[in-house]
């Protein structure tokens, strides 16, 4: 590729006149600040990516580059569809989350057939990746444990590992009293949080925690999901009963995500079987799900009273003294000198994802690995940006607005009027609420935003929902419900 900019002037009149046009060139790419033209006789895949490439890099620091499409490449180009082949999931998962409108953007602007980029993990072909780049990559990789496949239990979840807080030290307390005395006390042991704040650590170390105890216990740990496919596939092949054969022995189940039983009969009758079957004979059974039992749509009664009936514990959103000791521990872990004032600038702003406090601590291992300098304040705070951002374009003050306002049934106006009707306040008050919460707007600028309201009316209002949050369950799981809403959206 040549950036013949230097040179647009005559390059026009050389393109202009096809016959001067030199053959041996594939495609021209000519950057100006008006306008990008591109002129191409045969725009093959490899080619097409390195033109996206190439815009990407006019946008981006190079080390931001150097690390997130080094090694990319087209997989396959089926229109509407590209999809992309990265080295790593790490690499994956952050061009999906951070780059995906820009790549599709550009890509569109060079081939208008395509509308949807995927991403597939390959390693590279032919192309080496830099030494260095290769072995920050590597290092992160290695410590990646391995499932058991009998029991769908992965050794790296341990209670050693896992830090204790005020937000979760009750699911962690009998999660571990299950471990010394399965079957026997809490049954079954139900977890609800939301994600990332450390269920299936926690459903998982229960389970190493027995097997290591307890050699000859039969352990099963298995995701609802899975279950659920398993239990329709079964159905479809006539393989019930073998399917049910399967559970019969098992003397720990661990259930993860149990809220994707939600709406499938059918899974819950068969589940309900299993779990009767087992739970009669005093087996252990182990539970996590994103919300309580009594806030899963279309759950059996029958199932939900099963649930209802044994331990019920949530995690809640950690305090920030813990997630920094998480932080620490983690990077300590990794062998990885972080700095106290980077550790409090994460902490202070990720605050309700544990997995994402983790994966910024990948991000900054790499990046010194990388640029072999040693981390600190200013290179966290850039490389914490499009996180940042990201988290807050998901909400915004009218979304905010609609969700709530469709959600408790109200006109949008009236979250905005001066009403004191009950029916309107509290959707006010959930409003101010998450303004505050998700968007860290001001008070008086929240007041400016719901039509022009005073500051110490919104601060009043915010107060209350925080202290009716504490025990109202219902409003919790309401508030619950919006947020998911708004950044599904
Ligand atoms: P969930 O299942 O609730 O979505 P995970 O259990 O997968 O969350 O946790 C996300 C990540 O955060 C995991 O890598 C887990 O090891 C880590 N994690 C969560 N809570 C803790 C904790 N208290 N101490 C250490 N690591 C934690
Ligand atoms: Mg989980």
């Amino acid at each position: 590729m040549i950036n013949l900019s230097p040179h647009f002037p005559q390059l026009i009149k050389i393109l202009t006149n096809k016959k001067s046009f030199p053959h041996y060139f594939n495609y021209v790419i000519i950057h100006s600040v008006e306008f990008t033209l591109i002129f191409k006789t045969t725009m093959e895949k490899e080619k097409l990516w390195q033109s996206v490439l190439a815009q990407v890099q006019l946008n981006i620091s190079e080390a931001s580059f150097n690390t997130w499409f080094k090694n990319t490449q087209i997989y396959s180009l089926e229109n509407p569809k590209i999809t992309i082949a990265v080295p790593n999931s790490f690499v994956k998962e952050w061009l999906e989350s951070k780059f995906n409108k820009t790549i599709l953007k550009t890509l569109r602007e060079l081939n208008t057939n395509i509308k949807e980029v995927d991403y597939v993990v390959r390693a590279p072909i032919k192309k080496e990746a830099p030494k260095e780049e290769k072995e920050a990559i590597n290092q992160m990789q290695f410590q990646e444990f391995s499932v058991d496949s009998v029991t769908g239990l992965n050794p790296k979840y341990t209670f050693e590992n896992f830090v204790v807080g005020p937000f979760n030290e009750l699911a962690q307390a009998a999660s571990f009293a299950v471990s010394e005395s399965p079957g026997n006390i809490y049954n079954p042991l139900f977890i609800y949080g939301k994600t990332g704040l450390g269920k299936t650590h926690l459903l998982q170390a229960a389970g190493n925690e027995i097997r290591n105890k307890i050699k000859d216990k039969n352990i099963l740990y298995i995701q609802a999901q899975k279950f659920i496919s398993e239990v329709v596939s079964a159905i479809r092949n006539g393989k019930m009963d073998s399917f049910k054969e399967q559970y019969k022995d098992i003397d720990v189940i661990i259930i993860d995500d149990i809220q994707f039983l939600s709406g499938k009969e059918k899974t819950q009758e068969e589940f309900f079987h299993i779990f009767n079957e087992l739970y009669e004979k005093n087996k252990q059974i182990i539970l996590s799900s994103d919300r309580p039992p009594k806030s899963i749509n279309a759950l059996t009664d029958r199932l939900r009273s099963r649930f209802e009936g044994g331990m019920i514990t949530d995690i809640d959103y950690p305090d920030t003294e813990t997630r920094a000791a998480i932080l620490k521990k983690k990077a300590l872990e990794k062998d990885f000198n972080l700095p106290d004032d980077a550790c409090s600038y994460i902490v202070e702003n990720i605050q309700k994802n544990i997995r994402e406090l983790e994966g910024v601590l990948n991000k900054l291992i790499i990046h010194q690995k990388i640029n072999k300098k040693e981390i600190n304040l200013e290179t966290t705070k850039s490389l914490l940006k499009n996180i940042i951002q990201s988290s807050a374009i998901s909400f915004s003050p009218q979304k905010i607005i609609k969700v709530v306002s469709d959600f408790y049934d109200i006109n949008e106006k009236e979250v905005r009027g001066s009403s004191r009707k009950k029916e309107i306040v509290k959707p006010r008050q959930v409003v101010i609420y998450l303004m505050r919460d998700e968007l860290n707007y001001s008070f008086p600028f929240i007041g400016k935003k719901i039509g022009g309201k005073d500051h110490t009316t919104v601060m009043y209002s915010y107060k209350k929902i925080i202290e009716e949050i504490k025990n109202n369950e219902e409003l919790k799981e309401e508030i619950l419900y919006i947020k998911q809403t708004i950044s599904s959206m």
